[in-house]
């Protein structure tokens, strides 16, 4: 009775091929129970894999395409997102439009390292403003990532008239969550809360508004250590703790927020 959201990346274990490690992270996470995993983009470089993905393991693995805030990789590279950035994925958002469950990563990454500049946090803005208006025009949910720029991402998608939309990961202030409660919009919560600074975040969510993801790899319980879907467990059992409820309720009540939040993953499932 779960959902997840997460990136679902190859690693290169050298004990098994990458095809067979994928296979093996699917297995693992049907196991546990999860219903459904939403693959999730950074950058337009990424679509195609993951279509191929979805297609390999239909009705479980669905996509999710976006710009990501944060562009380029290793770390030393990695810069603020751009039009440019955006004009790349759009041709592909285009074709795959069908099998979306919704268009993300998208967001405001302000960490002094990736953008230092107004304009350069202008253009942020501005791939996340059109993002925004291709998820209204196709009507799914936006996947939003925020980081150092809590309170701006939520003004904006408020602003911009976004109804439906994910924060994940929200790394801002309870105070300002709340304001997105208010406007509907649903808040993931990773396994890594176990270790994080946003255990306040939790106590003030509404189960109503909270959805459980993964994010892997990133985000796991244990730093540096590769995160897989079948983690989602232990956000799952934090979030039970804290709230004194049980796991069976934090389980049901998060499926049918993922639901509401991901209409299209109602249907196909
Ligand atoms: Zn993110």
């Amino acid at each position: 009775h779960q959902s997840v959201t997460g990136h679902l990346k190859r690693d290169s274990n050298p004990r098994t091929t990458r095809e067979q490690d994928l296979e093996d992270v699917i297995q693992k996470s049907k196991k546990i129970g999860l219903k459904a995993i939403v693959a999730v983009a950074e950058d337009a470089g990424e679509f195609d894999k993951i279509i191929q993905i979805c297609e390999r393991f239909p009705g479980f693995v669905f996509p999710c395409l976006g710009v990501h805030p944060v562009q380029g990789s290793p770390p030393q590279q990695e810069r603020g997102a751009t039009l440019q950035d955006l004009d790349a994925a759009l041709p592909l958002i285009e074709k795959y439009k069908d099998h979306l469950v919704a268009i993300g990563e998208v967001g405001l990454d302000f960490t002094p390292r990736i953008v230092n500049t107004d304009k350069g946090k202008e253009e942020q803005r501005q791939v996340l403003i059109q993002q925004a208006g291709i998820a209204k025009r196709l009507d799914l949910p936006l996947n939003v990532h925020s980081r150092s720029a809590g309170r701006p991402t939520i003004q904006l998608l408020k602003e911009q008239g976004v109804q439906k939309a994910l924060l994940h990961a929200f790394d801002g202030k309870p105070s300002v969550a709340m304001e997105g409660v208010k406007a509907g919009y649903f808040f993931s919560i990773p396994p890594s809360i176990i270790r994080s600074e946003q255990q306040k975040l939790v106590q003030q969510l509404p189960l109503e508004n909270i959805c459980l993801e993964t994010d892997s790899p990133a985000l796991g319980p244990e730093k540096q250590v590769r995160n897989e879907p079948q983690n989602i467990t232990i956000a799952a059992e934090y979030i039970a703790k804290v709230k004194g409820v049980p796991l069976e309720t934090v389980m049901e009540t998060t499926t049918q927020n993922a639901l509401k939040l991901f209409p299209r993953l109602k249907l196909l499932l």
